[in-house]
């Protein structure tokens, strides 16, 4: 009797942890698929699964018993690594990161010691009504007249790192105005608008209670009873395409329509009003790559000459980072991410970077808080590079002799 009791007390506990595990607190895994082509690369991203890197024989990416299953059936050979015991303390442990409040406190600070040049904006509220917070860095009162470039972090949620960095980037700004006169030529004739945290929901949401919990998405709460839209998968060029996932449970999932999400419909409203803007950043974390559109197809963008600018802007900013400069679309397919949308509708050129580290095995998306500075170090130059190139970015084409600009 008392170990039929036992046996029904434990089938409870074990079910009622796998039932709320669905949703919040799944035990999450570190997982290789041992892949050969683009084509499998593929298959796993059609599968709904959020590949974190591409490895010359494997694709890395975080998941739960759900997709380990999943991927099995499909016939992949898996490595697999239990990260339950490698949670870290965000405040604590990795205090200098940023969480929601930090941002906006750090923002007000930049204001507040260099008015001339810096002023706060919102760009609207997310889902739980957080502010998504910006700043504008511009030595002109002339608004909306130069040209504009956008910086913008953390469409992902644990991808802390790209919050630091976009932030650095204001800061520097600000603190080298007065002292480096190409900072200070920069600033007057450019409008440089930041926007370091588009999902501050799931940013907090992967740090409450002092454990991070590997969250990507949005906060949603979806019909089904899971949580979250993936914010990168939720733009409108290719939406519902190849490497997002209809299943709410995915860490891809691409929402109900394109632009479903308060905080994808606040970066697409405020973008398409700064007519000006020709260049976009958005950070990401991690792989160490700089990626251009298109993301959703295999296709080149229609213009050639476009493509040309793609590529010699990314392959120039690698220069510096080391990152490794592509085609978005050559790792594996993504439908619905900020630049194809930004480059499709509104012709902007826009990049993603995924930052430091460059494997899982090297920290992944928790890095630690020594990352920051040299991250932030290795990206200052593409970044000035963007905002020179704001003017007028086919001015890369001009030199065709070295049209890398690596000839001094
Ligand atoms: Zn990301």
């Amino acid at each position: 009797m008392k170990l039929s009791l036992l046996i029904i007390l434990l089938v409870a506990i074990v079910i009622g942890d796998v039932g709320f595990a669905r949703n919040q607190d799944a035990k999450i895994f570190s997982i290789l698929a041992l892949t050969k082509t683009k084509e499998e690369r593929n298959q796993i991203a059609n599968a709904g699964i959020a590949i974190d890197k591409v490895y010359s024989d494997s694709v890395g990416f975080i998941g739960t018993e759900k997709e380990i299953k999943q991927l099995k059936a499909l016939g992949f050979e898996l490595k697999i690594a239990d990260l339950s015991q490698r949670k870290r303390d965000f405040p604590a442990g990795d205090s200098s990161f940023h969480n929601y409040k930090e941002v906006g406190e750090a923002l007000d600070a930049i204001v507040s010691q260099n008015p001339e040049i810096a002023q706060r904006f919102s760009i609207g509220k997310s889902l739980e009504g957080r502010d998504l917070a910006g700043i504008r860095i511009s030595g002109s009162s002339k608004r909306d007249s130069l040209p504009t470039v956008i910086f913008m972090g953390c469409h992902h949620a644990r991808e802390h790192l790209s919050v630091e960095v976009p932030l650095k980037i204001a800061e520097y700004l600000a603190q080298n105005y007065q002292r480096d006169a190409r900072v200070k030529n920069l600033v007057d004739t450019r409008e440089i608008l930041i926007v370091p945290m588009v999902n501050p929901d799931g940013a907090e949401y992967d740090i409450n209670n002092g454990e991070y919990k590997w969250w990507r998405k949005n906060r949603r709460p979806n019909t089904d009873g899971t949580f979250g839209v993936d914010l990168n998968r939720n733009y409108g060029t290719g939406f519902a395409g190849a490497g997002s996932s209809s299943s709410p449970a995915s860490d891809t999932y691409h929402g109900p329509s394109a632009f479903s999400e308060p905080e994808t419909q606040a970066v697409r409203d405020w973008v398409r009003g700064r007519r000006k803007t020709t260049v976009l950043l958005s950070f990401h974390t991690f792989s160490e790559l700089v990626l251009w559109p298109f993301g959703h197809t295999n296709d080149q963008v229609p213009s050639k000459i476009d493509q040309e600018v793609f590529e010699m802007m990314g392959k120039k900013m690698a220069t510096w980072n080391k990152y490794t400069p592509q085609k978005s679309s050559d790792l594996y397919l993504a439908a619905g991410d900020t630049t194809d949308w930004a480059y499709d509708e509104l012709k902007i050129f826009a990049f993603t970077f995924e930052l430091t580290p460059d494997s899982m095995f090297a920290g992944g998306f928790y890095p630690g808080a020594s990352a920051i500075e040299p991250t932030f170090k290795a990206n200052i130059e593409p970044a000035l590079y963007l905002i020179e190139r704001a003017e007028n970015p086919y001015a890369v084409l001009k030199n065709q002799q070295d049209p890398l600009g690596l000839i001094p």
